[in-house]
């Protein structure tokens, strides 16, 4: 199965949707919301010799790609009923934000069918560059433990020119002599106590803006993302959008990682409240209506063999059932484009 050309996910399945639009050939990627004709996505697997496959669906994979590039191009986003892909407003918003655009809808109609998704209005939406969105202040939580806050130096000084408001939230009872440095982030310090959620929500409260990214200590925001944060959730606003997901690329002894996008919903609104012991996410009031995934942010998480072979081991202790310990295969095995 080849991966969805609007946010990279591999998991295209029938629906009803797909039913409902009348194609009943088509798949939907269960991320992004993307229809595509099943014949576009993948070469028949059946009786082909090998060589002839992988042509086939290189042909037929790049014909939807190339069909969505051809329509970006455009100044106004629109498909033509005959393309072996569909998108409304809601799932185009992820595909434009992929090559770092903004699509603004059209009309009432189309504010409407992204803000309420989904329906099934052909999407319409003028592209202008992600740049153009005035952007909002974030503010950045970052979660640690006290023997990472000389190690994080490198990274505040990254996200420093693009972030005003940068705090560590270090997992203890008190912030250590020492560790604060003049002109360096802000520093509280709450234990974790097991609980991910609940650290998380005491970061969104500490946050001065009214959105707010959270990372962990392992984790850095890709260069390409660093500048681009604040437009998205400014362009998140437009539509009343109160979550998004970044893509996080897991490099295991440095190697990517299988399990990806891996979507993280790490950039909320301040008011937002995550739910969830481990494997923490935000308790949205309308579910994913109220998120957004772009794929133009992306988290690299650094993490060697060893460690991810003990933490599965240690989130299934602390929540039983909910380990996710299948997840240590996907994150073992490297990526297949
Ligand atoms: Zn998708």
């Amino acid at each position: 199965m080849t991966r969805c050309p609007s946010c990279r996910a591999r998991d295209f399945r029938p629906t009803e949707r797909c039913q409902a639009l009348g194609r009943p050939n088509a798949l939907e990627c269960s991320h992004c919301g993307l229809i595509a004709e099943r014949g576009a996505l993948q070469a028949d697997a059946n009786g082909s010799d090998g060589a002839s496959l992988a042509r086939s669906s290189a042909w037929i994979a790049g014909e939807v790609r190339s069909v969505l590039a051809e329509r970006l191009e455009d100044e106004v986003f629109a498909l033509s009923a005959d393309d072996p892909v569909f998108l409304e407003s809601y799932a185009l918003r992820t595909l434009a934000l992929s090559k770092t655009l903004a699509a603004i809808p059209a009309d009432a109609a189309q504010w409407n069918a992204l803000k309420a998704p989904y329906t099934k209005l052909p999407a319409q939406a003028k592209l202008v560059p992600l740049g153009d969105i005035e952007p909002v202040p974030v503010s950045v939580i970052i979660l640690c433990r006290p023997g990472d806050v000389s190690a994080l130096t490198s990274l505040v000084e990254r996200l420093a020119p693009c972030f005003a408001d940068i705090v560590l939230l270090i997992d203890g009872e008190a912030i250590a002599p020492g560790m604060t440095q003049p002109g360096g982030p802000r520093l509280a310090a709450r234990p974790l106590a097991g609980h991910f959620a609940a650290q998380r929500n005491a970061g969104q409260d500490l946050a001065l803006y009214d959105w707010v990214l959270q990372l962990d200590a392992d984790e850095e925001l890709a260069q390409s993302a660093l500048g681009s944060v604040g437009h998205v959730a400014a362009y998140a606003d437009q539509a009343g959008t109160l979550s998004v997901g970044l893509l996080r690329e897991n490099r295991v002894d440095r190697r990517l990682s299988d399990l990806f996008p891996d979507v993280q919903y790490r950039l909320n609104r301040k008011a937002v409240r995550y739910a969830g012991a481990v494997h923490e996410r935000p308790d949205l009031p309308r579910g994913w209506r109220d998120s957004m995934i772009a794929p133009n942010l992306v988290i690299e998480h650094r993490l060697s063999r060893a460690h991810v072979e003990a933490r599965s081991k240690a989130y299934e202790a602390m929540s039983p059932g909910h380990g996710r310990t299948f997840e240590a295969g996907d994150l073992l095995r490297p990526y297949r484009p």
